[in-house]
C-alpha cells in the first residue's frame, strides 16, 4: 500500500515546528528517523494530513551534559549514541539496550527520542528510560515540561505527549559510581524487537544490594517496573533471582503470534536470573 496524501512541512525553527503542531492539531504527525513512521504510513495506519519534519530544526541536534543526566536532543540518533563514549561511561544501560535496537542501518537514522514517542510496549529504549528513572521533555507553543518515564506510556504506540506538542530532548540519568546494571533480551532474530526484555539497575555497597530496578518490555502494553525492593540486602546473583522468583512467576504477559502468555513468563524468568547475575559480573560498568 502508499500513505494517502499529505502536506509536508520542514520548519527550521521550534518556535515554527510548534506552530505547527498547534495550528494542524490531530492532523499533523512528526518525522523524526522515519523508520517506524514510514511503515505505519504505508499500511495507511496513520493519515496525517501534514507530515512535519523535524530534520532541520537545529536546536534539537544536540547532546548538553547536566550534572544529574545527559540530555539528548530530540534528534540524536541511535547510531551516535551507541558511539558516544560519554553515553558509554555515563549511560551504560542505554548503551546496551541501543545495541539490541534494529540493525545498524536503521539506527543510523532512527532517533532516541522517536524510539520514545513511538512507545512501542517491546521496545528497548523505553524500558531502559524508565527502569533508569528518567524523563522526556516536551515542547508546545505556549509551554514547556518534563514528565517522568515512569507515567509518559500509557498503551501501545499511546503516550501522555498532546498532539500540539513536540519531544524535545530525553534525559538520562548519570550513573553513580555505587550503581550496577545489566540488560537481557530474547528476540526472534538479532535486531527485532523483543519477545521479552529485562533491564536492571542495582546500587551495590560493600557486595550488598542496596537498592534495586528491575523492568521488563514485552510483557505489558508499557515498559513495567516490579516492586522488588524487598530483595534488598542480598549478596549474590542467585540469592536476589532466588528472592524475587515468586514475583516474576506471578507476572501475566500479554500473548501473540510470537509467544504465548507462559512462554514469556517462562523468558521473564530466566532473563532475570541472567540479569542479576550479570549484576554481579558488572561488564557495563566498565564499558568505555
Ligand atoms: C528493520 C527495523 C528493525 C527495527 N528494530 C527495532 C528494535 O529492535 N527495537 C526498537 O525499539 N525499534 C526497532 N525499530 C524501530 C526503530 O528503532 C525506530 O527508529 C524507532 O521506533 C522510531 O524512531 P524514528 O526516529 O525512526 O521515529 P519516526 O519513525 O520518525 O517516528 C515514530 C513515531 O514517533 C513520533 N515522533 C518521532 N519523533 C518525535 C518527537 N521528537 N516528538 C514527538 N513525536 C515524535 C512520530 O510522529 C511517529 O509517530 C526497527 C525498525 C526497522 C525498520
Amino acid at each position: 500500500m502508499k500513505p494517502v496524501k499529505f502536506a509536508y512541512a520542514r520548519p527550521q525553527e521550534l518556535s515554527e515546528l510548534t506552530e505547527l503542531l498547534h495550528s494542524e492539531g490531530e492532523d499533523a504527525r512528526i518525522l523524526a528517523g522515519g523508520l517506524s513512521l514510514g511503515a505505519m504510513l504505508n499500511m495507511r495506519l496513520v493519515t496525517p494530513r501534514l507530515l512535519v519534519d523535524i530534520n532541520h530544526v537545529q536546536t534539537l541536534q544536540r547532546t548538553q551534559n547536566a550534572a544529574e543526566y545527559v540530555q539528548t536532543g530530540a534528534l540524536v540518533r541511535q547510531a551516535d549514541a551507541l558511539l558516544s563514549p560519554e553515553i558509554a561511561r555515563d549511560v551504560p544501560l542505554l548503551r546496551a539496550a541501543l545495541s539490541h535496537v534494529g540493525h545498524f542501518q536503521t539506527r543510523s537514522r532512527g532517533t532516541l527520542a522517536g524510539s520514545i514517542a513511538h512507545a512501542d510496549p517491546s521496545a528497548e529504549l523505553p524500558l531502559a528510560l524508565t527502569v533508569l528513572g528518567g524523563a522526556i521533555e516536551l515542547a508546545s507553543r505556549r509551554r514547556s515540561r518534563v514528565v517522568n518515564a515512569d507515567s509518559f506510556f500509557l498503551s501501545p504506540l499511546r503516550t501522555v505527549r498532546r498532539p500540539d506538542e513536540v519531544v524535545t530532548a530525553i534525559r538520562w540519568p548519570r550513573r553513580r559510581n555505587d550503581e550496577r546494571f545489566a540488560f537481557r533480551e530474547f528476540a526472534l532474530r538479532a535486531g527485532d524487537y523483543a519477545v521479552v526484555a529485562v533491564a536492571c539497575k542495582a546500587r551495590v555497597a560493600k557486595g550488598v544490594v542496596e537498592d534495586l530496578r528491575l523492568g521488563f518490555a514485552g510483557v505489558a502494553d508499557t515498559p513495567i517496573l516490579l516492586d522488588v525492593s524487598f530483595a534488598c540486602g542480598e549478596r549474590t546473583g542467585e540469592g536476589l533471582a532466588d528472592a524475587i522468583s515468586a514475583r516474576t512467576k506471578a507476572l501475566e504477559p500479554t500473548a501473540d503470534l510470537h509467544a504465548s502468555r507462559d512462554y514469556r513468563r517462562q523468558l521473564a524468568a530466566v532473563l532475570t536470573k541472567a540479569a542479576l547475575m550479570d549484576v554481579f559480573t558488572p561488564k557495563l560498568e566498565s564499558v568505555s
